[in-house]
């Protein structure tokens, strides 16, 4: 080892040793990383256009539902979830998949369809979720 540059050396200039060399190993960039996307948890249906695109879903107004289909029938006013028609208060906790056993003044309707049966996770009209490896067989 005798690259130590010595300050004394002034005549032997033409050493072009360069410790970092830009000539890197390439074949480091080809082993392809596992591209682990995460798949992002599935949203849960808006309550107003029944879809599961990320948006504010707790001021969604679309007129529509998320796929044009159909009107919606309820809006959000306040963050609260009303009718159209007569701007009476929805429950929004009944849209969701666990439902709501609640006994209170909100309409327990589907705010996607009007219907007392379901709510509008599970609505026909909701956006479905995408379909992540179905662990049945
Ligand atoms: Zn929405
Ligand atoms: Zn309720
Ligand atoms: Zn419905």
């Amino acid at each position: 080892m005798r690259d130590t540059a010595d300050p004394s050396d002034l005549q032997n200039k033409r050493h072009r040793f360069r410790p970092s060399s830009p000539f890197k190993d390439r074949s480091a960039t080809l082993s392809t990383s596992a591209a682990s996307s995460p798949t992002p948890p599935v949203l849960s249906v808006c309550a107003v256009c029944l879809g599961r695109e990320r948006h504010m879903t707790s001021e969604c107004t679309a007129a529509v539902t998320w796929d044009k289909q159909f009107e919606t029938l309820c809006t959000r006013l306040n963050r609260g979830l009303v009718t159209r028609s007569n701007n009476q208060s929805v429950c929004a906790k009944w849209q969701r998949e666990a439902s709501c056993k609640d006994k209170h003044t909100f309409l327990h309707m589907c705010s996607g369809c009007g219907a007392a049966t379901h709510g509008a996770s599970v609505c026909p009209r909701a956006q479905k979720a995408p379909s992540v490896n179905p662990v049945q067989a």
